[in-house]
């Protein structure tokens, strides 16, 4: 058979999308939001999984009210809804304009001043949680155009003004010549299903200096609060609107989170959408007591099977997996062994009898029924699911599947 010019068979490592788990959660969290509106969370790339192909298929998907196929889904049903998508930074949002997504953005992140004018020449929303953004924002030309959400700092000790600072913050902005469309929070432990207390009381202050704030002149047509955990497990923190990121990858947010969710039967579980490839380089057998890879960490036990696998912690295979983590060969678990290098791996494929050169590596994902969870890399790395799908080198080719 002719070899495509697909990263399957021509890149020594790839991540595959499943257009079909992503479809399954984004209506998973479309029905979770109800009249809500989800703003998908695509920053640090989409979590790893690429900001401009999980964005472009989530607009081919449901095309955006904006567009003319969007505004003609609108008009034959009222049930047909609008989405944004939220950035960190102000380079995430100009590059998915630049690649054609038409759907509101709002940067979630802080700007370089100089680079404040690019919300109005990108038509982009901006949370704002400084005094001297707001006086940055004065000194622009068409300031006017400017949408901004006031984010309020409810005890999460991270973006935000203080409760009681957000009436001079939202008079401030009005008088910079601003338009204040919304207000948001954050919450700091609503993973956390068990110890409901901080996040009732983040949520409290949130709404309480929401209503002040309206009743203040200050209409606040979008109030956002929920991020994934908080839909799966606490509805009545859903708003007006709903910042959706770890979910709609199919990953949980935590276990705790899965298991609540689960239990109070919300919806359908999530499906993972990322896997990761690569193939054998290299097989060879070695005798016992052979030490493997850079400082002699391990030594063979018996005679093994290596297999050199051509992916490292500079591909974001993290090197505290060295010695702890699996890869799937033909359907069966094979151990990371010594320390993972920067574009290499040791992987002990003794398991597998037929083994071949260039077979497929899964080091994320399902091979037949096993499946290597992103979950159980960051276990034996001491870290979230997360931080695991977030650091996949940019430079890993994506293809949607
Ligand atoms: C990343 C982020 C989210 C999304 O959180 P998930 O747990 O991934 O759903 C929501 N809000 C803010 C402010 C964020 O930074």
């Amino acid at each position: 058979m002719a070899l495509t010019a697909s990263p399957k068979n021509n890149q020594k490592t790839w991540i595959e999308l499943s257009r079909k788990n992503l479809r399954h959660n984004l209506e998973v969290f479309r029905r979770l939001c109800g009249p809500a509106t989800p703003i998908w969370t695509v920053k640090a790339n989409a979590y790893g999984h690429d900001a401009v192909l999980i964005a472009k298929e989530i607009e081919k998907m449901y095309p955006p009210l904006g567009s003319a196929r969007g505004s003609a889904r609108a008009a034959k049903s009222k049930k047909y809804l609008g989405y944004w998508f939220g950035v960190d930074s102000i380079d995430e949002a100009v590059s998915l304009r630049r690649e054609g997504i038409a759907a509101p953005i709002i940067v979630l992140g802080w700007v370089p001043y100089p680079r404040l004018k690019e919300l109005v020449k990108f038509n982009l929303r901006l949370l704002v949680s400084s005094a001297q953004t707001v006086k940055q924002l004065s000194q622009l030309k068409n300031k006017n155009k400017i949408r901004v959400h006031i984010k309020i700092d409810t005890g999460t000790t991270r973006q935000g003004v203080l409760p009681e600072q957000a009436l001079a913050m939202a008079h401030m902005l009005r008088a910079a010549g601003a338009v204040i469309e919304g207000a948001a929070m954050h919450f700091a432990n609503i993973e956390d299903v068990d110890n409901p207390t901080y996040g009732d009381l983040q949520i409290e202050r949130f709404t309480h200096t929401v209503s002040l704030l309206q009743a203040s002149g200050f209409a606040l047509p979008v109030v956002h609060a929920a991020c994934s955990a908080a839909i799966m497990t606490r509805p009545e923190t859903v708003l007006t609107a709903a910042r959706i990121g770890i979910g709609l990858y199919g990953l949980n947010p935590s276990a705790l989170v899965a298991a609540r969710y689960k239990k109070q039967k919300r919806g359908a579980a999530l499906k993972p959408v990322l896997a990761w490839r690569s193939r054998i380089a290299l097989l060879k057998q070695i005798p016992p007591g052979t030490p493997v890879g850079y400082g002699l960490t391990e030594q063979t036990a018996r005679r093994t099977m290596v297999a050199i696998v051509p992916v490292g912690y500079a591909d974001g295979y993290d090197r505290s997996l060295s010695s702890r983590a699996y890869v799937l060969i033909r359907g069966k678990k094979c151990r990371v062994m010594g320390r993972v290098c920067m574009n290499m791996m040791i992987v002990d494929a003794t398991p597998v009898a037929d083994a071949a050169e260039n077979d497929m590596v899964t080091l994320i994902g399902f091979d037949g029924k096993r499946q290597i969870a992103a979950d159980d890399l960051a276990a034996a790395a001491g870290t979230i699911n997360y931080e695991i799908v977030a650091r996949l080198a940019e430079h890993i080719k994506r293809i949607v599947v």
